[in-house]
């Protein structure tokens, strides 16, 4: 049966059966004092894994879509100037949001594979004499193509070039999989969604809000009603919510921050690591190679593989999906076909990585592409044989 086999698309991602139980309950009554006593460890425990300082975390029935569209709309008006590079599906995705919400996307095009240009971001904001640029947008894990991008350098050409705008990170496919330091990176609004490293169904937007995007709210023009965060914020204060909240999904995060805080946050994404950097070394023993550019934008959550000339990375999606009952991503856009992409994210250990690693091969063989059975899943074997498991990291 399929639904037994582990997904390997970057997001939505497994569920741990405990999280399925937690989401799971009865009807609660979102204006009675249990609802209250619910949803602050949630939004507590988002805003230790954001590493806040200050500011609020928002919680929106939504997806992370929904939450691009929050930040947006809370703090910019209509023509207002935005800065954004475009180097995949999702960063092209959330300037589209900003266009049609008649915002002024000045636009950085960057060859698919590479990550946020740092210099480029900085040229750009010494160049804006008049201020105009009011948020800067980065997307720090651009799941296309599975290149991360260094959000603490976007911080730092912020304050080189001596630039107010506002920090706006979309960390969907990053945030509770790999280090994220809001404090730290100085971030405006943060934008993550349940079902990726937070190993939930579908349904919330999840976001931090530094009090400098708060404030942005006062003169906003866009118009906002169900994302607006000061209704939000002033039914939070009354330990309400402004409509009816998504509760089984918010028990639900809740526990799967319990889960993540008792691996220990570190473990969690040196576990990520492990198991990203067991895949890559499958793809290099296929002879083939991640689609990013260079090592040090590699994720840890996603890999689009690079498929050989002449064969269809999206035939062996639907063969894995059809013939196994496993999943994996297809191509998007412009690289539909010349990749696809293995999500190792979320609930996975070594076992089910090599699970997967062992199907994609097989499919690689049914298709006749040029890989020897095995050849991968050794590879990733031998790493992960020679290295600390991530079992025996989380026991510690
Ligand atoms: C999945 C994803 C989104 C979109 O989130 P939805 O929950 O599907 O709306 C946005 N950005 C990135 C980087 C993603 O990986």
């Amino acid at each position: 049966m399929s639904m037994q086999n582990p997904v390997f698309i970057p997001g939505p991602t497994n569920i741990p059966d405990s999280v399925r139980k937690a989401c799971d309950m009865g009807t609660l009554d979102h204006r009675s004092p249990a609802f209250a006593r619910m949803f602050k460890p949630a939004v507590e425990g988002v805003r230790r894994v954001l590493k806040m300082s200050d500011g609020e975390v928002i919680v929106i029935p939504s997806t992370g879509t929904g939450g691009w569209e929050a930040a947006v709309t809370n703090t910019l008006s209509p023509g207002d100037t935005v800065l954004a590079a475009r180097f995949g599906m999702f960063s092209h995705r959330w300037i589209d949001l900003c266009q049609r919400h008649g915002l002024n996307v000045e636009i950085i095009e960057t060859p698919w594979g590479q990550g946020a240009p740092v210099s480029a971001i900085e040229a750009a904001l010494r160049a804006d004499h008049e201020g105009k640029i009011k948020a800067v947008l980065a997307t720090h894990n651009e799941t296309a193509t599975g290149v991360k991008s260094d959000i603490a350098g976007i911080r730092r050409a912020l304050d080189a070039a001596g630039h107010g705008a506002m920090l706006f990170v979309d960390g969907v496919s990053s945030i509770a999989s790999m280090p994220f330091d809001f404090a730290g990176w100085g971030v405006d609004i943060a934008v993550a969604g349940s079902q990726k490293g937070f190993m939930l169904p579908a349904g919330l937007a999840i976001l931090g809000v530094s009090p400098k995007a708060i404030a942005a709210m006062e003169t906003a023009g866009l118009p906002r009603t169900f994302f607006d965060f000061n209704d939000m914020l002033s039914a939070y204060a009354r330990g309400g919510y402004p409509y009816t909240p998504a509760v089984g999904l918010i028990a639900g995060l809740a526990h799967s921050i319990d889960l993540l805080e008792s691996e220990g946050m570190d473990n969690v994404y040196t576990r990520h690591q492990r198991l990203a950097e067991g895949v890559r070394r499958a793809v290099f023993a296929w002879g083939m190679t991640p689609f990013a550019s260079t090592a040090d934008l590699y994720s840890d959550t996603v890999t689009a593989v690079k498929v050989p000339e002449g064969c269809d990375g999206t035939a062996l999606v639907q063969l894995a999906a059809t013939k196994y009952g496993m999943a994996f991503g297809v191509g998007l856009g412009e690289v539909a076909g010349k990749v696809f992409r293995i999500g190792h994210l979320g609930m996975l250990t070594e076992a089910m990585v090599l699970s997967g690693l062992c199907v994609a091969e097989m499919c690689m063989a049914d298709l006749g592409w040029p890989v020897k059975l095995g050849t991968g899943v050794a590879a990733a074997q031998e790493y992960y044989r020679g290295t600390v498991p991530a079992l025996a990291l989380a026991a510690e």
